[in-house]
């Protein structure tokens, strides 16, 4: 089994009416073995970026990642799910049954979700006092913490909101922002993992051309 970096792009050609995804781009069609040159210009090889980021390079941003293991190691589409709010400085701050956690590591594979525009400036400057202030909140407490109603989702989007109406704009209940921010991204990781996992076993995955959706489907900011 050959392992690939979380951070590759993979490469995707087309040959035999095929679409076929490999880590690197091919110089034989693993079908025909015939030469993979590039006649026209829609057979040209296509990257498809990774969906995950390092996020504790990330600022200001929505996190999530599998509770225990990764996307790509031992995550197999049902495991818990975890989240948390980057700071400015690379801290994932998030909520559990021990409280609130400044994490330092364990967020390098991770989806997330871009929180602020980078030319926000005032936001940005007061972004890790009030991410700080937030969290010294008595219902953050551990005691506090219940596994349904009460967890690290409530915690994230509860500070989105404060956000939120901290510029004076509309907040979101957890069903608008799954839908409009996380399930995207998701939904292309979930694709991207499903073809990672082929190529890690056979080298190359193929899928019938037609099948194929087009992945054009835009990503929302939310400020
Ligand atoms: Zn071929």
């Amino acid at each position: 089994m050959q392992l690939l970096d979380s951070e590759t792009a993979l490469i995707k050609i087309s040959h035999c009416k095929k679409d076929i995804f490999f880590p690197y781009v091919p110089k034989y069609c693993p079908l025909c073995r015939q030469s993979v040159s590039c006649r026209r210009l829609e057979d040209a090889p296509v990257s498809i970026p990774s969906p995950f980021v390092n996020g504790h390079r990330e600022k200001c941003s929505f996190l999530l990642k599998p509770t225990s293991g990764t996307f790509l190691r031992g995550y197999d589409g049902n495991s818990d799910l975890h989240v948390g709010i980057t700071s400015t400085n690379g801290l994932v701050y998030n909520y559990n049954e021990t409280g609130i956690n400044r994490g330092e590591h364990g967020w390098e594979q991770c989806i997330n979700v871009p929180l602020v525009q980078p030319d926000m400036y005032a936001l940005l400057k007061q972004w890790d006092t009030y991410l700080e202030q937030f969290s010294a909140a008595e219902i953050w407490r551990p005691y506090r913490y219940e596994e349904h109603v009460h967890n690290c989702y409530t915690y994230a989007l509860t500070f989105i909101n404060c956000v939120l109406s901290a510029q004076g704009k509309q907040q979101m209940n957890k069903s608008e922002f799954t839908e409009k921010f996380v399930i995207p991204r998701t939904r292309k990781a979930s694709k991207y993992i499903t073809v990672y996992k082929e190529i890690c076993k056979n080298g190359f995955y193929v899928v019938d051309r037609l099948e194929q959706e087009n992945d054009s489907s835009t990503e929302n900011r939310l400020l």
